[in-house]
């Protein structure tokens, strides 16, 4: 499975346990928020506040949607 790109931003946490144990992370608009690494790269989730304004580039937007089976026709 490829991994999907991380989103700019800053984990806060200073401890690193495994991908499934959810960190404290800070999106590049400063929303903070807990979740896992399993879930950034393997579910592509990012901040719940900036969902659906995914805050990255469109050719990695494109990317990502199609890796879950969109076409990049639909999105552009
Ligand atoms: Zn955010």
């Amino acid at each position: 499975m490829r991994s999907l790109p991380v989103p700019p931003g800053k984990c806060l946490s200073t401890e690193y346990v495994n991908s499934t144990t959810p960190m404290l992370r800070r999106c590049g608009k400063g929303h903070e928020w807990s979740t896992t690494l399993y879930l950034i790269k393997n579910k592509g989730k990012w901040c719940s506040q900036c969902s659906g304004n995914f805050p990255c580039g469109l050719s990695e937007a494109k990317e990502i949607a199609h890796s879950k089976g969109a076409s990049a026709d639909q999105i552009s």
